[in-house]
């Protein structure tokens, strides 16, 4: 079993303190769905867990199995097993779809461990078929004209392919049609299992439909206020977010 903790996690955008506190601790085999209002700071804890050079964490801890993940450089995040699909995934002209992968899971690799050509095809080609993703899109350049729906996708062949022990996915399920979301919840409940923990962040109940989290939290204001099961996100669904407020007395 793996674990990603985050401790008192303090993080500030351009000076202005965004995350004030952020405690959660994450194991494999388990998913954890973050929700809550626009602006309270669910890409920033992403993007701070991923080592943004914007996100300036100020205090607290971020450990994966006992490492300081604060320390490492984001390709030695990557490396270390943490994986993150951000909510604007950017372009990359002139790297292939496939070249990308393949450098993405080798940099995971020793040297000497490179997958084979063959073998990488063979997976590329059974998981684009399982995603239900045209063959040429391997082909084409990272992101380059990609849809909103082809690029989350996308990010969730990503994922399947490099096999990371904790995937951050932000509002994967942001602007898909009914079809391209059960796609990407299918992508995402066949990695569910042992060596795989997964945090989502989504602003709707909409996603959990398909995919029924472990453990879903609420985040305000820069803190995660409150955690419960998968009936707290229903409750959310159902009544919205000004109970939790009234209850902690949280004013906007
Ligand atoms: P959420 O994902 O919950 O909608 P964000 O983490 O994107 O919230 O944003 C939290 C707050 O930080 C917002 O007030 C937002 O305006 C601010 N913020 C986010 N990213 C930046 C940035 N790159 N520069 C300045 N302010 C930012
Ligand atoms: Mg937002
Ligand atoms: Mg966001």
């Amino acid at each position: 079993m793996a674990t990603l903790e985050i401790k008192d996690l303090h993080v500030e955008i351009d000076g202005k303190e965004i995350l004030k506190g952020v405690n959660l601790t994450i194991n494999t085999n388990e998913i954890h769905a973050i929700m809550g209002p626009n602006g309270t700071g669910k890409s920033t804890l992403a993007s701070a867990i991923m080592g943004h050079p914007k996100y300036e964490v100020t205090s607290g801890e971020i450990i994966l199995d006992g490492e300081n993940v604060l320390e490492m450089e984001v390709d030695e995040r990557a490396q270390a097993g943490l994986f993150l699909a951000m909510q604007y995934p950017s372009e990359i002209p002139g790297v292939t779809n496939a070249d990308f992968l393949r450098s993405a899971i080798n940099a995971r690799r020793e040297e000497g461990q490179e997958i084979s050509l063959m073998k990488f095809i063979r997976e590329l080609d059974k998981t684009m078929e399982f995603l239900e993703m045209p063959e040429e899109m391997s082909q084409r350049y990272l992101n380059e004209g990609f849809s909103g729906g082809e690029k989350k996708r996308n990010e969730i062949l990503q994922m399947m392919m490099i096999k990371p022990t904790f995937g951050i996915l932000d509002e994967i399920d942001s602007g898909l049609d009914i079809d391209a979301l059960k796609v990407v919840s299918k992508g995402i409940n066949e990695m569910r299992g042992e060596g795989f923990g997964c945090l989502m962040i989504t602003h709707y109940q909409r996603l959990l439909n398909y995919i029924t989290p472990d453990h879903v939290h609420v985040m305000m204001q820069g803190k995660v206020v409150k955690s419960g099961g998968a009936e707290l996100a229903q409750r959310l669904e159902a009544e919205g977010y000004e109970w939790i407020k009234a209850e902690l007395g949280i004013q906007d």
